[in-house]
């Protein structure tokens, strides 16, 4: 044994022996020397915070059932300050989440999905309860969100999957060709920005699939006209 580890026992085997002096000892000094305390102990957390994060985790993982309660209680114990904190940062909070949920895109929708799949009709159950006890306000939300650029975009795009032909794409899709497309018609250039029709170039009605490939944007005018014609009889027929 070196000096050092007989050192250590001998003060293991005191402390031992007169734990409640030591332990009153040490609280009274800490009370007498508040700075130098603190300063310790912050000294300590910093050297050993790794390790202590190691145990913590170790811990954690060991007494899942516990932890969570103890988190729980914590929590509830000090709701008022989180609440608080909350509302003074708010600003940054979502800021916060809003740069997180960008950065993390797909792992949150892989997340959702998962969570999707796994719980599809607890999920249905209670969309179902909540549209009968909010009947009215989810009327009128859902008239008002029909009519909104991203509601008529959803809506097309479900549309589309439902015809039944091969293929299919994703509101992400449109956005993507809508900048491509700089904003203007496919087949006339004029501005879509007021709004724009999905536009199979091959119809459906022709073989055409739903494929992004097959889609263009078009407008209003351009689209009603073009009827089931192919994207080349319609050029050919309307532009030369
Ligand atoms: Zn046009």
């Amino acid at each position: 044994m070196t000096k050092e580890e007989k050192n250590r026992e001998y003060k293991r085997k005191y402390y031992e022996k007169n734990k409640e002096d030591c332990i009153e000892r040490a609280r009274l000094w800490s009370i007498e020397n508040r700075e130098r305390d603190r300063s310790n102990k912050r000294r300590s957390y910093e050297k050993n915070y790794e390790k202590n994060l190691e145990h913590r985790r170790i811990w954690q993982a060991a007494n899942r059932g516990k932890y969570l309660e103890l988190k729980k209680a914590s929590y509830q114990k000090n709701i008022d300050t989180y609440k608080k904190w909350y509302q003074d940062h708010i600003r940054e909070r979502v800021e916060y989440n809003k740069q997180y949920r960008k950065d993390n895109k797909e792992q949150i929708e892989l997340y959702q999905k998962i969570y999707r799949d796994n719980n599809k009709e607890s999920r249905n159950a209670y969309n179902r309860e909540y549209y009968i006890k909010n009947r009215e306000s989810e009327i009128k939300r859902s008239a008002i969100y029909s009519k909104s650029k991203k509601g008529r975009l959803v809506k097309q795009v479900c549309d589309n999957k439902r015809r039944g032909a091969e293929g299919s794409f994703t509101t992400e899709d449109i956005k993507n060709l809508y900048a491509t497309q700089g904003a203007r018609c496919y087949y006339c250039s004029i501005s879509i920005e007021e709004g724009y029709h999905i536009e199979h170039m091959a119809p459906i009605s022709k073989g055409g699939s739903n494929w992004i490939d097959n889609i263009c944007l078009a407008c209003v005018q351009c689209n009603l006209s073009k009827h089931d014609k192919t994207a080349e009889e319609f050029l050919a027929c309307s532009f030369n």
